[in-house]
């Protein structure tokens, strides 16, 4: 394993947060490494194409960096080359596709082990900051056939269905979105939801659009459904009546939500509350109770994804950076 030289902080996490964290530290005299395990904003990259953001552009900027865009929100074109620009702008060291994978303490050093396309480096540092988000990682239905290659866990384009059968998977708004998308690109959708009814969370607008769709023949649903296996081909699944059902699928999003790297949050020997999986940090500080090792931005939150978001995490790094 190769192994590199000091840094005084590394940002595990090249999203919103992560870059708002470099340029709170860097406005304390600090330039972190950031390491990212994909693209700059790889969460983003990761969102539908085209896709339009809930939130107005001034509530996503991050360093005081104004954010432009042409309509009233921005979309996911826009908040990519806005932050590509920032981490331009402020000269922030990214390195993409390289990912943290573990770190140790030892005396007043952490030493960080990265996996890149050329093998393990470890780095050592001072101050290691997680701001890894939760998109690296699907809610999983531990049925059979469900890492079948024709079964997405993220949604990326509705054209590409056009005139196939779809099942989407997932009843809260990436589901009822994507279901909705699909329908409008000429797809023939059915949605396969466990609850009876879709949630109060998905947006207030969106919901009448997927009931009345329902309602009209226009989507077919399965809701108090469970999904028992995915064959190819085929998605099988015990209905509302308990009855079990064959729906054809071409193709198969499933869409039941993400979850942040427990594992390496436990690995790095930080505690996480049993039952919401949040980490147990110093509010001020957002410190964990390893020294040295600090959370941000969306992971924050645990299990509860929906509670921290681009808007209210974007000032953490404040928390975390405060000049003497
Ligand atoms: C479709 C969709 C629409 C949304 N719309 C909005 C909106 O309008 N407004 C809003 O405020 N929020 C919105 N959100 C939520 C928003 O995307 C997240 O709250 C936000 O991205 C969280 O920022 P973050 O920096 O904490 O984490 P992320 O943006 O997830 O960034 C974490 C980064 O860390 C990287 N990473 C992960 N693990 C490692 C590792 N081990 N080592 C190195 N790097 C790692 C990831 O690749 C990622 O780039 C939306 C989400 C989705 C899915």
């Amino acid at each position: 394993m190769q192994k590199n030289h000091f840094e005084d902080t590394i940002i595990a996490g090249g999203g919103p947060i992560g870059l708002a964290c470099a340029i709170s530290a860097r406005r304390c005299g600090i330039d972190p490494l950031i390491v990212e395990a994909g693209a700059i904003a790889d969460s983003i990259v990761r969102y539908p194409i085209g896709m339009g953001f809930f939130t107005t552009p001034e509530l996503l900027e991050i360093g005081g960096h104004p954010f432009v865009c042409a309509g009233q929100k921005p979309t996911r074109e826009e908040a990519l080359k806005y932050y590509r620009g920032v981490v331009r702008t402020d000269a922030l060291r990214v390195r993409s596709y390289t990912k943290l994978v573990n770190a140790q303490r030892s005396g007043d050093v952490i030493t960080c082990t990265l996996a890149t396309s050329s093998g393990d480096v470890t780095i050592d540092c001072k101050r290691l900051i997680l701001a890894t988000g939760y998109f690296g990682e699907a809610n999983m239905m531990d049925v059979p056939g469900e890492s079948l290659p024709f079964v997405a866990h993220y949604f990326d384009e509705a054209h590409r269905s056009s005139g196939l059968d779809v099942v989407v998977i997932g009843g809260r708004n990436s589901a009822v979105e994507a279901a909705l998308e699909l329908f409008r690109a000429g797809a023939h959708v059915t949605v396969v939801y466990r609850g009876t009814s879709f949630p109060q969370s998905v947006k207030y607008w969106v919901k009448p659009d997927i009931e009345n769709r329902i309602a009209a023949g226009e989507i077919s649903a399965r809701l108090g459904a469970t999904v028992l296996r995915i064959e190819p081909g085929v998605v099988i699944v015990s209905n509302a009546n308990g009855v079990e059902e064959s729906l054809h699928a071409d193709r198969v999003y499933a869409l039941t939500g993400f979850r942040a790297d427990f594992a390496l949050f436990r690995r790095l020997g930080i505690e996480l509350d049993p039952d919401t999986e949040r980490a147990s940090v110093n509010p001020d500080t957002l410190e964990t109770n390893v020294p040295g090792i600090y959370m941000a931005g969306s992971i924050v939150a645990g299990r509860f994804t929906s509670g921290i978001f681009i808007e209210n995490g974007r000032f953490d790094g404040d928390k975390i950076f405060r000049c003497q």
